[in-house]
């Protein structure tokens, strides 16, 4: 039993005390080093120590920290909107500062609401989402989330205006005879029958994450899939919410991850990335007809809070942001991720109990199963995931496994999202440490 004070995600295990970072590392109190091959939660995108990043916290802390937003605006936070509205896919007009990644998902199911109370349509109360994604804890964002386990526990404090579809998921839902177009399009359509369902002109929003990050494990959609949903989307104007907090930010190889994808969304969050960890920061891309329709009608967000805009957090945001463009680092995202596909698929592309690999640009999973032939999971009960997550730590490797979480058929994964800013040793050594977790995991298992 800890000895903390604090109360810890887990109360049944002493954890190793981080006291410095140096690239992809970090160091605990005594001395042990871990290649965080997964940013924590894919959040350090540019390691621990990066200097400019630093720099810019501490030169904006010196001059102010904070100011509140509904009274003085900071010149961070205006540059980093000007940076990210400059990015952005074209008809988005104005960027929301929040702390974090939930924040900016309520923002945006609020904001959703609230643009169709101002267009004079308030009839639009329901929210469609995917079975098996994530979206966030505060109860708003885990309404739309599908992940079973995270929500039962609330499930009375859990908005009932939310209908679920599946993901599109091809490891598990493509039919042997089916192309990934025709199967992306028959994923897409289950929007259109859910809509349908509920009543056409009662659906305010669709959100999705591009790339379903925590609940699956780095799955992309298939080609089409999300230019049909937008088709949807207009056809019933019903606004699309681009969930990006774990893909955006360059983590897939483009700065947005629906730049990929061939359709725009009407709002876009952001977070993990954003500031990269150094400081808690998420944000909120919000399209033009959006924003014209407040304009036009109350004038003011009706949503908001202490810390939005926060200047140190969006001084950070300004440097990591700048780092990413000069240092080159989308270009090292798509190249490094190519050294870890092939690197993933020699070691463990025959591996028994690798059912799938599957990821894009610096995101990567490997999904477990006990049986490759019908892709059966382990059994729940044997937590594989977690037991991964602790050797892996013992072995020097720090990633993000998950599983058993959702409410669908789904093996365990592990996660890994290395830094834009990683070599090409670093990946070799994340392969060969994942490689040398799961012998150790397996033969405890089997
Ligand atoms: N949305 C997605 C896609 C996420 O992956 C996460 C976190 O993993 C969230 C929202 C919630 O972000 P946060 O943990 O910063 O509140």
């Amino acid at each position: 039993m800890s000895t903390s004070d604090v109360l810890h995600r887990q109360l049944d295990r002493r954890l190793p005390t981080v006291v410095s970072g140096s690239g992809p590392y970090l160091v605990d109190d005594e001395g042990r080093r871990y290649l965080d091959a997964s940013g924590g939660a894919a959040v350090s995108c540019l390691g621990h120590d990066h200097p400019r990043v630093v720099e810019a916290i501490a030169r904006q802390a010196s001059r102010v920290a904070f100011a509140h937003t509904s009274m003085l605006t900071n010149a961070p936070m205006e540059e980093l909107a000007h940076r990210l509205i400059d990015a952005a896919p074209p008809g988005i007009a104005r960027v929301a500062f929040l702390s974090g990644g939930s924040e900016a998902v309520e923002a945006a199911l609020k904001l959703a609401r609230q643009y169709f109370m101002e267009i004079g349509q308030p009839e639009r109360r329901y929210v469609i989402a995917r079975h098996q994604s994530y979206h966030g804890n505060t109860l708003g964002a885990l309404s739309v989330s599908g992940h079973a386990a995270r929500r039962a526990f609330y499930a009375p404090f859990l908005a009932q205006n939310v209908a679920h579809i599946p993901p599109c998921y091809a490891y598990r839902h493509q039919a042997p005879d089916e192309t990934p177009e025709a199967y992306g399009l028959r994923a897409a359509d289950a929007l259109e029958a859910k809509i349908l369902e509920l009543g056409a002109g009662t659906v305010a929003a669709f959100i999705a994450e591009p790339i379903v990050g925590a609940t699956l494990g780095a799955v992309p959609a298939v080609p089409g899939y999300f230019r049909r949903v937008r088709e949807i989307c207009d056809r019933h104007g019903v606004l699309f919410i681009a969930d990006e907090v774990m893909c955006g930010m360059g983590r897939s190889g483009t700065l947005f991850a629906m730049e990929q994808e061939g359709a725009v969304p009407d709002l876009i969050t952001v977070a993990k990335g954003l500031a990269a960890g150094y400081q808690p920061l998420g944000a909120l891309l919000v399209g033009q007809r959006i924003v014209e329709a407040i304009a036009a009608g109350s004038g003011a967000l009706a949503h908001g809070h202490t810390y939005m805009g926060h200047a140190i957090a969006c001084a950070a945001g300004v440097a990591v942001f700048d780092a990413i463009r000069e240092e080159g680092l989308l270009h090292n995202v798509r190249r490094l991720g190519g050294l870890l596909e092939d690197g993933l698929r020699a070691r463990f592309g025959q591996h028994p109990h690798v059912g799938d690999i599957r990821g894009r640009g610096l995101l990567w999973a490997l999904e477990l199963v006990e049986s490759r032939d019908d892709k059966r999971p382990f059994p729940r009960a044997a937590r594989l995931h977690a037991a991964f997550k602790e050797t892996a730590m013992r072995h020097g490797l720090i990633c993000y496994p998950s599983g058993g979480t959702a409410d669908g058929l789904e093996g365990d994964h592990v996660l890994l999202a290395p830094p834009y800013n990683a070599e090409p040793a670093h990946i070799e050594e994340i392969v060969e440490l994942v490689g040398k977790a799961l012998s150790t995991v397996l033969s405890a298992q089997l």
